[in-house]
């Protein structure tokens, strides 16, 4: 497996690569890995010949009163965990090297980037955006590993990519969880005891909208209710939303219609951990 930092020799090593005719899988990550993550790398394995996964904490995407300093970290166990998984090639930029003095470019989505997460965090998805055109252009993979936990993030990166002509394809991977449900993050570690038990209302409420609608609920008012009672439940958590959203353009739904797909998606506090999880839904 091998580590590299700068990213001028990340782009020419990978290059060699590309033009040597082999397909190059990308997983970018912001570290402290967990078994989300390795899914990711797993899959890129199976479709690519080279998985190339980035660690780096993004602070363009880190809002001023957010957790940026305080995110979990550990190189060493990351480096780890990725040789065991088969990684091969690591890339840990550092914020100098990729956001020098003088950086001035923005990339931003609209519309998709104003519901849900968005809200709370008005500047998050353009940090999204832009650091990852940024990865993009130096490793130039074939496709690109996500995960369906920020579903949001999947479809504003699959918008950006489809609308900047970007050559790669968004694959997007199922939300891998811990053996009580409750969806896994590099977060949780910050989590105590108390909050990371009362933590699986996000997965309960979400089965309770998904429940509902099976059984033919077709207000989103009473589904959206029961959810906030479900999370309720939990004395440590401040919730932030509780939505369901059509799944393709992330618009609040007002009315169901058999057939459709929405996205029951919930985000909570806990303390200053805030966790999210999600669950797709066909009417
Ligand atoms: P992060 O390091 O949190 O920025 O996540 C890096 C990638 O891993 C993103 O595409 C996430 O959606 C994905 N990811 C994070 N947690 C999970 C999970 N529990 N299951 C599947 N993918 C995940």
């Amino acid at each position: 497996m091998l580590l590299l930092r700068n990213p001028k020799k990340t782009q020419n090593v990978l290059n060699k690569i590309r033009q040597s005719g082999k397909t190059i899988g990308f997983v970018p990550t912001m570290g402290y890995l967990h078994e989300g993550h390795l899914s990711l790398v797993c899959r890129s394995k199976k479709e690519n010949k080279i998985t190339v996964v980035s660690i780096f904490v993004n602070p363009l995407q880190f809002g001023p009163k957010e957790d940026f300093k305080n995110y979990p970290r550990n190189l060493r166990r990351d480096l780890a965990l990725l040789k065991s998984a088969g990684a091969d090639l690591v890339w840990v930029p550092q914020a100098a090297d990729l956001y020098p003095e003088d950086f001035k470019t923005t990339v931003s989505v609209s519309s998709l980037t104003n519901s849900l997460c968005g809200k709370s965090r008005p500047t998050h998805f353009a940090g999204v955006t832009t650091v990852v055109s940024k990865l993009l252009n130096i490793v130039s993979p074939h496709r690109i590993y996500l995960g369906q936990k920020d579903y949001q993030q999947f479809k504003v990166i699959e918008k950006m990519i489809l609308d900047l002509n970007i050559p790669v394809q968004a694959v997007m991977a199922p939300i891998v969880r811990e053996s009580d449900g409750l969806a896994m993050s590099s977060r949780n570690v910050r989590l105590s005891p108390p909050a990371r038990r009362q933590a699986l209302v996000l997965q309960k409420s979400l089965k309770v909208a998904r429940d509902l609608i099976g059984q033919g609920e077709r207000s989103i008012q009473n589904v959206r209710q029961c959810m906030k009672t479900e999370l309720d439940q939990a004395s440590l958590g401040r919730m932030d939303y509780v939505e369901i959203v059509d799944a393709l353009d992330l618009k609040p739904v007002v009315k169901l219609r058999s057939g459709q797909k929405v996205l029951a998606a919930v985000a909570v506090y806990f303390g200053k951990t805030r966790l999210i999880d999600n669950e797709l839904i066909k009417v």
